[in-house]
């Protein structure tokens, strides 16, 4: 979460170049935001509430600034607590993601020794500790002193008007840096960099750079220096802007069919790979969180159903509760988009120690995953820069149904299903179409709590379609297996109350359908999805009819309703929901 950006160079406007990064990294956190350049001997900072917009800097010449975007996890969203924090000499700003567990001791030790702290945010003991400990060593020995002493997971970025440098540290949330002509750029991930260069490096965890008119990278915890090894971007910064489409979120939806079929045409010997690695571990376990959670169990009714093989399913954050298990002989599959979701990174890291394998899914090249495993798929869905995924998700259904039909022996199979997938989802993105999920969506506005039922692959289906209306449109939303409806959630049911049935033609049609009459015979308004109307929907999105990737259109449904949704309800900017950020990398 946030958004980091840093410049060093030849050029004199480093305030704009940073502002520019900032708004292409802003999906990472918005909250606040401000930019610190090196003017004569002093920083000149500005700090602002809210979101950048169209925002324009003042701030005066430089070849050297920062700028951060927050996401904030200690202290109300004030101009005081929004980054970067300046040292009591003004001479030093220091930016932050994640958080120093430690700040509260910290800070009581400098206040004592006379610093002045102004804000309530953890990141501000870091400016005065190395502001502390620069006082008696060089600058570069301060700052690993000082990142050495934080506990928890970090990323700081530090800029030093006396000795002309940027420093970068990191023990957990992601930093790159882009090598340019004759100048450098630190950032949050590749989105914010690759306008000016696509020569970058992955800064490791335990690793600080120290980036001046060159770049020195040293190992944090023994000081010894690591040459760094560059590799080259493979998006193009057009990919990164939103074209013609209103938002990003439209935009990524109409990715789909290309990224659905590319997986069809091209994934076939990497799920065949993933499918070994499955088949000879003893306990195989997916990962994820959000979205991708949803996805990793939808993981495991595909692995059932298609290759009779049982997978295990956690949602990130609880693994560190459910490890005790793992073996050398286990293999851990974890699905993150962004690759830098701090609880699926978590558990992977310390279960790697245990020698445990791990094949990722991510869609990040060079992320924190992708380094820190022995295999990977990469989804290639290009950018996502809208909070809510789409394209990422359903890219992973695909490589998760084209894996197991790969185990199954099927993988022709596997990869006709997509691509008749991808079709369905392109007539679901023609107008005729598209206008009847907004029709459906002007009738549903009003809805203060809508339930969405699946059973057996559709259970995920509803879980994500529930996200979806919950993240775009700010409406409560539930998703629950069809069985658990007499168990308790049809106590809420009531005249009109909107309930979504998530219907393929499948083993679960017959009953899910006698779910949908039981909440119709308590007066619920029922919206069907799937290739089969039935006479209890009021309202009804057909979808094709394509055993396991019928889940496909089904989630591309839900997207577009939840879009429409989202501004039938007034919801100025779908791409960016409240409260959320689109890479979660703090606890
Ligand atoms: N803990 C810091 C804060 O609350 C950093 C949050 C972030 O990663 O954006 O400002």
């Amino acid at each position: 979460m946030c958004g980091i950006f840093g410049y060093i160079g030849k050029r004199q406007n480093a305030a704009k170049i940073v502002l520019e990064g900032l708004k292409l990294l802003e999906y990472r956190g918005y909250d606040s935001w401000g930019i610190a350049v090196k003017s004569g001997k002093r920083i000149k900072l500005e700090k602002h509430v809210g979101q950048i917009g169209d925002a324009t800097t003042d701030l005066p010449k430089s070849g050297l600034g920062i700028g951060h975007t927050r996401w904030a996890t200690h202290g109300g969203v004030t101009v005081e607590n929004a980054h970067p924090h300046l040292d009591c000499t003004r001479k030093i700003a220091l930016m932050h993601n994640g958080i120093i567990e430690n700040f509260e001791e910290i800070k009581t030790e400098l206040v004592k020794k006379g610093h002045k702290i102004i804000s309530d945010v953890d990141t501000e003991v870091a400016v005065h500790l190395i502001e502390e400990y620069y006082k008696t060593s060089d600058f570069v020995t301060a700052t690993l002193k000082a990142f050495r002493q934080f506990k928890g997971l970090n990323a700081i970025v530090v800029e030093n008007c006396d000795t002309n440098e940027i420093i970068a540290a990191k023990n957990g949330s992601p930093l790159i840096i882009g090598k340019g002509k004759n100048e450098y750029f630190v950032a949050s991930d590749a989105s914010g960099i690759i306008k000016h260069t696509k020569t970058v490096f992955f800064l490791e965890d335990d690793q600080l750079a120290v980036i001046s008119d060159e770049l020195k990278i040293l190992d944090i915890k023994s000081g010894k220096t690591v040459k760094p090894k560059f590799t080259k971007l493979n998006w193009e910064f057009e990919d990164t802007q939103k074209g013609n489409f209103k938002h990003y979120i439209l935009k990524e939806i109409f990715e789909q069919p290309h990224v659905l079929e590319n997986i069809a045409l091209n994934y076939s010997d990497q799920t065949e790979k993933l499918a070994w690695l499955i088949q000879r571990s003893y306990g195989a376990y997916f990962l994820g969180c959000g979205s991708a959670s949803y996805a990793a169990l939808l993981g495991t009714y595909l692995f059932s159903k298609v290759a009779n093989r049982h997978l295990n399913f956690s949602i990130g954050s609880e693994f560190n509760y459910l490890e005790g298990y793992l073996t050398e002989k286990s293999l851990l599959i974890p699905i993150s988009q962004s690759g830098e979701t701090i609880d699926v990174v978590e558990p992977v890291i310390k279960a790697r120690l245990r020698g445990v394998k791990v094949a990722a899914i991510t869609n990040v090249l060079g992320s924190t995953l992708y380094r820190n495993a022995d295999f990977k798929i990469l989804l290639n869905a290009g950018i996502e820069k809208a909070v809510v995924a789409t394209k990422s998700f359903t890219a992973m259904i695909s490589v998760l149904l084209l894996t197991a039909y790969a185990l199954a022996g099927r993988t022709n199979e596997g990869r006709e299903l997509l691509l008749k997938a991808s079709e369905n989802v392109s007539e679901i993105l023609r107008d005729g179409f598209l206008k009847q999920i907004k029709d459906v969506a002007g009738m549903i506005k009003d809805q203060e709590h809508i339930y969405v039922l699946g059973r057996g692959l559709s259970y995920p289906v509803a879980l994500e379609t529930s996200l979806k209306i919950k993240e775009t449109a700010c409406v409560h939303a539930e998703g629950f297996a069809g069985g658990e409806l007499k168990h308790g959630v049809i106590a809420l049911v009531e005249k009109s109350t909107l309930c979504i049935v998530i219907a393929p033609n499948d083993e679960t049609y017959n009953d899910i359908i006698s779910n949908a009459q039981e909440v119709k015979a308590r007066g619920a308004l029922v919206l069907g999805i799937g290739p089969r109307k039935d006479k209890a929907f009021d309202l009804y999105l057909k979808t094709r009819d394509i055993k396991e990737a019928t889940t496909i259109p089904q989630v591309v449904i839900a997207q577009l309703l939840a879009y429409n949704l989202a501004l039938t309800r007034g919801i100025k900017d779908p791409d960016k929901p409240r409260n959320l950020a689109k890479s979660v990398t703090v606890k």
